[in-house]
């Protein structure tokens, strides 16, 4: 076995899960959004600038992660920057 077969078979088996698609079915009907600074306050008059998926009750990421779970999208992950009409606050 070369060097780089051993490599290759010892490298750890993750895959990352894809991030959500805004123009998944889900995300068109929840208005995610991969960054809360484009959200339309016209049609989301609840979404305040504070908001984001990272300060999310329902976020699974920590406060600093790029991107998280979040099970309204069961199987992808969410900007920690983004934002969707499911926003829970914290505790
Ligand atoms: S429910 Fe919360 S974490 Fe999930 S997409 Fe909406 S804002 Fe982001």
């Amino acid at each position: 076995m070369t060097l780089a077969a051993t490599a290759t078979a010892a490298a750890p088996l993750v895959h990352a899960q894809a991030l959500v698609d805004e123009k998944d079915a889900t995300a068109m009907a929840l208005g995610y959004v991969s960054d809360a600074k484009r959200v339309d306050a016209r049609k989301h008059p609840a979404f305040a600038a504070e908001q984001s998926c990272a300060r999310c009750a329902l976020y699974q990421g920590q406060p600093t992660d790029k991107s998280g779970g979040c099970p309204l999208f069961a199987g992808k992950q969410v900007a920690g920057s983004g934002w969707c009409s499911g926003w829970s606050r914290k505790a």
